[in-house]
């Protein structure tokens, strides 16, 4: 979501005329675009603005001085911490994630600061855009794409009304806002038009998607006749994240009648056991999640699964560790974000006693992680030999010579070649795999 929000706040600067700076020194506005869900983001976040906090003083004073040269740029805060922690952050503009319609003003601002308009004033440090009250309909951007690239985020609803018990989400982000279909289809069709190749429709909950009664699936169905439209230039469509309590029977139709959709899905499990998934108030049961799955495979059986798991939630015993595991070897996910639990302030699990201590999360994570390696390179190491269609991304940052490719089971492949190549949808050889990269040949241009 982040990333999306990133290059439509860069859409809304360039369309104003800004560019973006050779360097921090040289910039009007330092913008840091803020994720709280994880304690180590938030502390990168309050490192990266003692930095540019100093680096801002030391322009003050050259612009104090006799020199008066370089004018000391702003620092805008934008997202969760913004909305989390608002005025306590060293900033000059705050911008919580449910003000983003006040962007342009902010910009306005500054503009009008930086040309002299407008006199500087230290009485509202920092400034906080706000809004009255939680806008019932989000004002999302017309646009998320970034500029030279094939696959784009388009964002379809925000906000989250489950209230996991770990989660800050729900606090930063508000409750579930959907976006009107006619807006995602106008910019589906304009990023087509740019050549956009691949899309990923965004939100914290997507199965939660309701406009006017419009559920996901019939989203879904709407999405995939316009793609599958002759001439129509983006084939794959994924989505992210599904809540498997709200994952429909119906969406599982929708993705088997359409080709378009990619045989991967991200389906957050976070826990094996169902005395810890109650206690996170994930509202499922294993039982549950393991027969969505059957579900799912019984109509799409080359379908990948990738997920979440958050190990040493309080109260955690070894038992509830081991059914994780044992979950994992059942499932067989081709691969997992893998976290232990950190305190989010604010939320109902920051308070539960019988914290599990540190070494057994971080001990308990590592078997989680080395176990899931192992199922990872034993499933990809299956697909050694195979012929696979994939969509050319970009080039290699260590080797312009090779391209970066990926499956729709979401694989990665490198293949040799020139970055002519990028957007193209090809046949590749799956040789061999380094680490969890293939190493592919190209079957035809
Ligand atoms: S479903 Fe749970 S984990 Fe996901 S965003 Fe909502 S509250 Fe957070």
């Amino acid at each position: 979501m982040n990333i999306a929000e990133s290059a439509a706040m860069v859409r809304t600067l360039e369309e104003r005329g800004w560019r973006k700076a050779a360097s921090i020194e040289a910039a009007d506005l330092v913008i840091v675009n803020t994720c709280s869900v994880r304690r180590t983001a938030e502390q990168r976040v309050f490192g990266r603005l003692d930095l540019l906090n100093a680096l801002k003083r030391k322009a003050v004073a050259r612009w104090n001085s006799a020199e008066g040269e370089g004018y000391p740029f702003k620092i805008l805060v934008a997202g969760c911490m913004a909305s989390r922690l608002g005025g306590k952050l060293k900033a000059d503009f705050v911008m919580g994630t449910l003000e983003k319609a006040n962007f342009p003003q902010i910009l306005e601002k500054i503009e009008m600061l930086n040309s002299g308009r407008e006199e500087e004033s230290d009485s509202q440090i920092p400034f906080l855009s706000t809004v009255d009250e939680e806008p019932p309909a989000f004002a999302f951007s017309p646009l998320h794409y970034e500029e030279g690239t094939v696959r784009s985020f388009v964002p379809v609803m925000h906000g989250c009304d489950n209230f996991c018990t770990y989660c800050i989400v729900p606090y930063t982000r508000g409750r579930e806002v959907s976006r009107p279909p006619s807006d995602i289809l106008a910019e589906i069709k304009t990023i087509s038009s740019r050549g956009m190749r691949e899309i990923t429709l965004l939100g914290q909950n997507v199965n939660a998607y309701q406009w006017n009664g419009i559920l996901f699936d019939e989203l879904l169905e709407m999405i995939a006749q316009k793609v599958e439209e002759p001439g129509e230039k983006i084939r794959w469509v994924r989505f992210l994240s599904s809540h498997p309590k709200d994952f429909s029977a119906k969406t599982i139709g929708v993705l088997a009648r359409h080709r378009c959709f990619c045989r991967h899905l991200h389906l957050c499990v976070q826990h094996g056991s169902d005395r810890v998934l109650a206690a996170m108030n994930r509202r499922y049961t294993r039982a549950q999640y393991l027969a969505l799955v059957d579900q799912i495979r019984a109509v799409l059986p080359d379908i990948t699964l990738s997920t979440d798991i958050l190990i040493g939630f309080p109260g955690e015993t070894e038992a509830d560790f081991e059914e994780t595991l044992d979950f994992m070897r059942q499932v067989q996910f081709i691969y997992a974000y893998m976290y232990h639990f950190n305190p989010r302030e604010g939320t109902a699990a920051f308070s539960l006693p019988d914290r599990v201590p540190d070494e057994v999360k971080r001990r308990r994570l590592s078997a989680v992680i080395a176990l899931q390696k192992e199922i990872t390179v034993k499933l990809l190491n299956t697909r050694v030999g195979e012929q696979v269609t994939v969509l050319i991304e970009g080039s290699s940052k260590k080797n312009t010579n090779e391209l970066i490719c990926r499956t729709e089971w979401d694989e990665m492949v490198v293949i040799p070649g020139d970055v002519s190549r990028i957007g193209a949808f090809t046949e590749v050889r799956l040789e061999s795999l380094n680490g969890n990269t293939f190493r592919g040949r190209e079957l035809k241009e």
